[in-house]
């Protein structure tokens, strides 16, 4: 398959020494009354994939579209490959945006779609159906040149959306939760081809999200926002495995959170804790833990049989609940859930009981 060649193709590993593809400086947006972003710093490096996951509302798109140009930061600087970009409108920047919603034109073919922005940029045509040709061929769609996009399935339509924005040859890609109108078996199929076209690129892509398995599938490094501000940076290993704080632990995963005297009794000490569902086990209440190993009894409230895994959901004795999920590779639906309502330890390796500051708000 062909790959551009005039463009380094970026590998986030190694890009430290080299200039950041996107740089924020402090940047805060008001809109009236609203903060939508409250003074954020983040660097981008060049050819990776970067996700900004966070919930409805906490200023992902909005500082996605600052990146773009289509709104000013109230304050702060954004550099795109080392220049200051604040105040360049949006054509002038070295990015393009590719949309939930797709915004094809309906009336035209496949490949006029893809090649719209050349034509208005007075591309030879020549020039222009050898570039639609190669970013059809990047999402597979070299077949479907003539078709139009009403002839053309959902994923189908989003890779055309995703052609017409790699035609232009950005050296930044900004993604906005693009999958979301997809159902879940196209998502998942579109993630992993998303990912690998960036790979194949090398176009520094970012990418918003409300999904955090989406996020921790398809990113080099994710930011975590939450109410305007950003809680975490880090590796998708880093976020689930490290939790900056209570909020990232709740968001990326499920939280299962031990505070207060919940803390103090199954911890030992005061302060705010997590383990993950899955390194918890299940076992008889008499079973003595190993000395690397904590362990708390209490009663199986609740079973939620998923198919390849089941979530059991346990009220401690000392309080609080916490959630186990294990894998059914033996159990059967109906043993998983004949366990409700029994007594059981719960035991997890020390190791696995990870310490977290609270979020400020
Ligand atoms: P979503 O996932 O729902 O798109 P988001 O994390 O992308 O959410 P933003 O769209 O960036 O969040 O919005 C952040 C905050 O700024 C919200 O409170 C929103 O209502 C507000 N906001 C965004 N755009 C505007 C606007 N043009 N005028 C006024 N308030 C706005």
């Amino acid at each position: 398959m062909a790959v551009e060649s005039n463009r380094e193709i970026g590998q986030a590993g190694n890009a430290s020494n080299r200039v950041p593809a996107v740089q924020l400086e402090g940047v805060t947006k008001r809109f009236a009354d609203v903060t939508a972003v409250a003074g954020i710093d983040l660097e981008i490096a060049d050819g990776e994939f970067f996700s900004m996951l966070g919930p409805s509302g906490s200023g992902k798109t909005t500082t996605l579209r600052m990146i773009a140009g289509f709104e000013e930061p109230t304050s702060g600087r954004i550099l795109l490959h080392g220049r200051d970009i604040t105040g360049v409108p949006p054509f002038d920047r070295d990015v393009n945006t590719v949309f939930q919603d797709y915004a094809l034109f309906p009336h035209m073919s496949v490949a006029d779609n893809v090649g719209y922005g050349l034509v208005v940029r007075k591309v030879a045509r020549s020039e222009r159906s050898r570039r639609v040709e190669e970013a059809l061929r990047m999402v597979r769609l070299e077949d479907y040149g003539a078709r139009r996009p009403s002839q053309l399935s959902g994923g189908q339509r989003q890779r055309v959306a995703l052609a017409r924005a790699l035609v232009n040859r950005p050296r930044v890609l900004l993604l906005d939760e693009p999958l979301g109108a997809l159902d879940l078996k196209l998502r998942e199929e579109m993630q992993i081809e998303l990912k690998a076209i960036q790979q194949q690129v090398g176009i520094t892509f970012i990418y918003v999200t409300h999904d955090q398995e989406e996020a921790l599938t398809m990113s080099d490094r994710l930011a975590v926002f939450n109410a305007g501000r950003i809680e975490q940076v880090g590796s998708p290993a880093d976020v689930y495995e490290h939790p900056a704080t209570t909020f990232v632990a709740g968001f990326v995963g499920t939280s299962n959170l031990l505070t207060g005297d919940v803390a103090v009794a199954v911890i030992g000490e005061p302060g705010v804790y997590t383990v993950r569902p899955e390194k918890i086990r299940i076992a008889d209440v008499g079973t003595e833990p190993e000395s690397d190993e904590a362990s708390a009894v209490g009663r199986i409230r609740d079973v939620v049989y998923v198919g390849p895994d089941t979530r059991y959901i346990v009220a401690l004795e000392v309080g609080g609940e916490l959630v186990v999920t294990q894998q059914n590779l033996e159990t059967s639906s109906m043993e998983a859930l004949a366990t409700q309502g029994r007594s059981v330890r719960l035991i997890w390796k020390r190791r696995h009981v990870l310490s977290l500051a609270t979020s400020e708000k």
